[in-house]
């Protein structure tokens, strides 16, 4: 019998999942991540580990998706906004601990792969999956498969520049990466939150913004639609490139729901083609995607 461990190391939270050959959940247990302590996250994660093998009674393979990557070139944890980790040999440590491989992706992959295997991207050819949240990533999945690609980066797109900028965009805001203008510093929930401020000067959360809106407040529909123009620039990039069957937004910003309708009305403006035939979708496994799909990496 199969036994699929997958965990999902975010910044806040370590969560642990045990699935069957079919994809049931068999065990799933969440802990607090040891914030700053490296040595102390590599104990809780192994930990985790024993965890759902005892539960379970079998032995798995065990698959990982963490907030950066691990660079190919030098083994070490790279790119990672839990900052305690970058350069640290997490692969290393975990397979010398655990006594076996460990797959390990981009947090943004697993949601791809999860949406891929048995999600709303079920069965399609290619899948971009991007989470919109505190901040903003991406990942590809092809036939069920994540692309985590040469340098690792496979689908990181939140650092490129917005496209097609508005002469009010530009020189755009200054991203944590050194760069302007950068895709994260509008389409994360934090980003949107800034562009309400800067037009309104009024400090609101996003989902506050979101709420507003759907009372018909005129500041918080024009950020809203604002919003929607850019990811519709930002998402017609990755099809010209990718030109991917499905997209599925994770993270805080897909609870908005005329986003599934309005960016697919806006984005075939900036696709070079006849017709766009991509859809843009809900998340099915939400908050679970993650954890799902570091479970999935081993097909
Ligand atoms: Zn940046």
């Amino acid at each position: 019998m199969t036994l699929r461990i997958g965990i999902d190391l975010g910044g806040t939270k370590i969560e642990g999942i045990a699935l069957d050959e079919t994809g049931n959940e068999l065990a799933r247990r969440r802990i607090e991540t040891p914030r700053n302590d490296y040595a102390a996250t590599v104990a809780a994660i192994v930990g985790l580990v024993h965890y759902l093998e005892e539960t379970t009674h079998r032995h798995g393979t065990i698959g990982m998706g963490i907030p950066g990557a691990i660079s190919p070139a030098t083994d070490l944890v790279k790119n990672a906004n839990s900052t305690w980790l970058i350069g640290k040999p997490l692969h290393k440590d975990l397979k010398q601990q655990l006594g076996r491989e460990v797959r390990i992706a981009n947090d943004a992959n697993c949601f791809a792969v999860s949406e891929a295997v048995d999600g709303a991207a079920k069965g399609v050819h290619v899948v971009f999956g991007v989470i919109v949240g505190t901040g903003c990533g991406g990942g590809v999945c092809v036939d069920g498969r994540t692309l985590i690609g040469v340098n690792a980066i496979g689908g990181e797109w939140g650092h490129n520049p917005l496209p097609w900028p508005n002469t009010d965009e530009l020189p755009g805001p200054k991203c944590y990466c050194g760069k302007h203008n950068c895709i994260e510093t509008w389409l994360s929930g934090t980003g949107f939150a800034r562009d309400y401020l800067d037009h309104t000067q009024q400090k609101l959360k996003g989902a506050e913004i979101v709420a507003l809106a759907e009372q018909g407040e005129a500041n918080a529909l024009a950020a809203l639609e604002r919003y929607e123009d850019r990811m519709a620039r930002a998402l017609a990039s990755i099809i010209n490139i990718l030109d991917p069957d499905v997209i599925v937004l994770g993270g805080g910003m897909s609870n908005v729901k005329r986003l599934y309708e309005n960016v697919p009305r806006l984005w075939g403006q900036y696709v070079f083609s006849d017709r766009v035939d991509t859809r843009l979708v809900a998340p099915v496994h939400g908050d679970s995607s993650g954890v799902r799909g570091a479970a999935w990496l081993w097909d």
